[in-house]
């Protein structure tokens, strides 16, 4: 990943010197604006309005949430995704929208316009799902840095999506808070003297239940995630670990590692967030509080770290207990699963996410039980073989294939 910094990001914030041009905001394009990691990154838009400025913000349907921030920032460029919801807001007029704003197209075209938004420095992409894809691969063929928050986007397309950086020399800023703790251990650092990056995992809703009991738990136990607040797509994810299965698929791509080098550990407290182990045995951490709020701040400001932010960090004033447990891949097989299909590697990531995806959806509408997720899952990536290493059309195919599949496995009673 590229770690250059840039001259007009530097120094301290507004802090022109006596002649010198005041320095101008990092102007930001919020994607997924109204959802958790959206609500995290208007907390620290608020902490920092004189570093960044919000200039464009997109969501799915809700337009309410959607105007609230847009008004509350003066931002002048919206998209909705969703075609009812966008011509619901253009038949209401100006008079909803910010003075001066303009309403982008509804679907992916309307995310794209404003990822490549001229005046945008920094495109923070965290929609659910990968609509992103397109929108980030824009941001970045443009030479905008991409925060990246969608982990699926990366291991959907991840060969892509950095070979788009790559070109343009623009930077992916991970917002996933484990990646942004390697992504902070890692500077300074030699790549080569890396021998393993673990990842920590809280364990999720049913991390202290007995195994036995897991074919009971129901869509309310698995949204009671212990540590974060998050949407309902990754809290189910951290309950069945999927959500740490996705994360080294990421990390691999991120920090060019082979599947060897990437490793979850069960950590309750959710304080460190990685462990980087270089070739002498040290091990670097990063310690922060369980808020998004800091590796959101971390990606948007860097590389300044900007003053105190959304949020106060640790204190040491009283006993902190940090507790690390092995991640029992028995218990959790859609960890097993994630280090099968990154071993595999060609499409087989992308079914994964896919399958899980569907799995998940129908796990919250309540079609499908907690232990089926995993049961599709299996079964998609075990009925589409060994797809060979491929071009982003074939992986976008198998997507749709495993799609398609997991949809007729949860139709059938879930595998
Ligand atoms: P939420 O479900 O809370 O919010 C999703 C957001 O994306 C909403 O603003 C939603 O809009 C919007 N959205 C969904 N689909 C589209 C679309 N097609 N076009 C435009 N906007 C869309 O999700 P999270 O914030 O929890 O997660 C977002 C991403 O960040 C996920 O990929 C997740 O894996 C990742 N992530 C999340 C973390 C967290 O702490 N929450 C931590 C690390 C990564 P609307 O409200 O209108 O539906
Ligand atoms: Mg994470």
């Amino acid at each position: 990943m590229e770690s250059s910094t840039r001259s007009e990001e530097r120094g301290a914030p507004g802090g022109a010197g006596e002649g010198a041009a005041p320095r101008r905001r990092k102007r930001v394009v919020l994607l997924g604006a109204t959802g958790s990691i959206g609500e995290n990154t208007v907390r620290v838009l608020r902490a920092h309005g004189s570093e960044l400025e919000l200039v464009g913000v997109a969501a799915h349907s809700r337009t309410r949430a959607l105007l609230e921030i847009a008004r509350e920032f003066g931002v002048r460029h919206l998209a909705v995704f969703e075609e009812r919801a966008a011509a619901e807001l253009r038949a209401a007029g100006a008079g909803v929208l910010p003075a001066g704003a303009i309403l982008h197209a509804p679907g992916v075209e309307g995310l794209e316009s404003l990822a490549l938004l001229p005046e945008a420095d920094v495109v923070l992409v965290a929609v659910v799902g990968t609509a992103g894809l397109r929108p980030a691969l824009a941001a970045l063929g443009a030479g905008k840095d991409l925060a990246l928050a969608s982990k699926e986007i990366l291991v959907l397309a991840g060969a892509h999506v950095l070979a788009a950086a790559r070109r343009s020399g623009a930077r992916i800023l991970p917002v996933d808070s484990e990646h942004n703790a390697v992504f902070q251990c890692l500077q300074g650092q030699e790549r080569r003297e890396v021998r393993r990056v673990i990842l920590t995992a809280s364990g999720g809703a049913f991390r202290d239940w007995p195994e036995e009991r897991l074919a009971e738990a129901r869509v309310a136990d698995a949204l009671k995630h212990p540590n974060w607040a998050m949407g309902p797509k990754i809290t189910v994810d951290s309950a069945t670990l999927a959500n740490k299965g996705l994360e080294l698929i990421e990390a691999a791509v991120l920090f060019d590692l082979r599947p060897a080098q990437c490793a979850a550990i069960i950590h309750p407290q959710s304080i460190v967030h990685c462990l980087v182990e270089f070739c002498d045995g040290a091990m670097l951490a990063q310690l922060c509080p369980p808020s998004m709020t800091f590796p959101i701040q971390h990606a948007l400001l860097y590389p300044a770290r900007g003053g105190r932010g959304a949020e106060a960090g640790l204190s040491l004033d009283r006993v902190l207990g940090l507790e690390f447990r092995p991640a029992d891949e028995g218990r959790f097989p859609m960890l097993r699963l994630a280090r099968e299909a990154m071993e595999r590697g060609g499409a087989a990531p992308a079914i994964y996410n896919a399958a899980n995806e569907v799995a998940v959806a129908a796990f919250l509408a309540e079609r499908l039980p907690f232990l089926g997720i995993a049961r599709v899952t299996e079964a998609t990536l075990a009925a589409m073989g060994a797809a060979p290493a491929a071009g982003l059309a074939e992986v976008l195919a198998a997507d749709g294939e495993a799609r398609a599949r997991a949809e007729r496995l949860v139709a059938g009673g879930g595998a």
